[in-house]
């Protein structure tokens, strides 16, 4: 299996609630090294971007209002595989349809306040993590 990088965000209901050494325990328990991690407040034109596939859904407006609610954690992490590696351990987007032991399954609130995001391919890690880092900044 090969070395693969993937862009993760610890969202604001896991930042309000405290929870991001908890988060980070599990990434680094299920291989994954965090090898760039910021604490940002999210302005609504980065949201508006970066969640730009979902524009014509119709949770969009509020999703954006939720990720600009308060501080994230922007990260990159390392690891065999670890683009699927880190949807494995996220769980599913609606928390009650996530695998026990799975972040979202112990942290998130609902389907929206699902505590992280996780990259769903490689193509699209490379992209988000160009968005949030230079290079400089990736220190594997
Ligand atoms: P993410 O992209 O954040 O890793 P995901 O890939 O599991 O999550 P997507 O379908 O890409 O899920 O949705 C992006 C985000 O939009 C979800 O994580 C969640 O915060 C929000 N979302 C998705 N579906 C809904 C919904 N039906 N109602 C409210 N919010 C939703
Ligand atoms: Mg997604």
């Amino acid at each position: 299996m090969a070395i693969e990088r993937t862009f993760s965000i610890i969202k604001p209901d896991a930042t309000r609630r405290n929870l991001t050494g908890q988060v980070n325990a599990c990434l680094e328990e299920a291989g994954l090294r965090i090898i760039a991690q910021r604490r940002i407040q999210m302005t609504t034109a980065q949201a508006e971007s970066f969640y730009g596939v979902h524009r014509e859904r119709g949770f969009f407006r509020d999703l954006v209002t939720f990720m600009t609610s308060g501080p994230v954690v922007v990260q990159v992490l390392e690891g065999e595989n670890a683009v699927a590696r880190n949807r494995e351990v996220m769980g599913a987007t609606d928390p009650a349809k996530a695998a026990a032991g799975t972040i979202r399954a112990r942290f998130a609130e609902s389907i929206e306040a699902n505590s992280v995001h996780g990259s769903d391919s490689a193509e699209n890690a490379a992209i988000e993590i160009a968005f949030f880092f230079a290079g400089t900044d990736l220190v594997g």
